[in-house]
């Protein structure tokens, strides 16, 4: 599957999961033990720690279907872009996700901004450059929509298997908006 074919499967995963037609594919014994000799997940997944953001449930998929990293704010520090770059290069995924969601709590405590303590302040400080370039640095909402696409950026800069991939066309990265009220998935490019 190419990052457009992929992007429809995505698609049609949370429509199912909003219409309340899961299918909950990849979910028996035979695909624990087929999948047991290795992987092959079809696309990256960037998403927040939030308990309601859940990326296998949000896109009705199975064991071995995508590739998540999740960190509050789904920021991309080194560490995040590592497990990226992993996926990319050993898995051959071709298409990465950065999915932000509604009501962001470390989105919030970067918008409030203040002294968080040391480990905070490194994970609000990733979601500073969304602040910078918001038209209203104090609206929560337009800074998550912003964070989920200057990570995309961010990762790009920062890592040359990733900058590599989108410039030879072999790897798309989409950013997203999840909903807490209605399930829906926006897309923001
Ligand atoms: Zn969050």
């Amino acid at each position: 599957m190419n990052a457009k074919e992929i992007l429809t499967r995505l698609k049609e995963g949370n429509q199912r999961y909003v219409m309340g037609k899961l299918e909950r594919p990849h979910q028996n014994m035979e695909r624990i033990s087929e999948s047991s000799v290795g992987q092959n997940p079809y696309a990256i997944i960037l998403s927040c720690s939030d308990s309601r953001v859940i990326p296998e449930l949000i896109f009705d998929t199975g064991l071995g279907d995508l590739f998540v990293i999740r960190v509050a704010g789904n920021i991309a520090n080194t560490s995040s872009i590592a497990s990226i770059e992993y996926a990319v290069a050993n898995l051959g995924a071709s298409l990465i996700v950065v999915m932000g969601h509604q009501s962001c709590g470390a989105v919030t405590a970067a918008v409030e901004g203040g002294d968080l303590s040391k480990n905070l302040n490194h994970l609000v400080n990733h979601i500073k450059p969304a602040i910078s370039k918001a038209k209203n640095p104090k609206c929560i909402d337009e800074v998550i929509h912003l964070n989920a696409v200057e990570t995309k950026n961010t990762m790009i800069q920062n890592s040359s298997i990733i900058a590599e991939g989108v410039n030879l066309k072999s790897l798309d990265i989409v950013p997203a908006y999840y909903s807490l009220e209605t399930g829906i998935v926006d897309w923001l490019q």
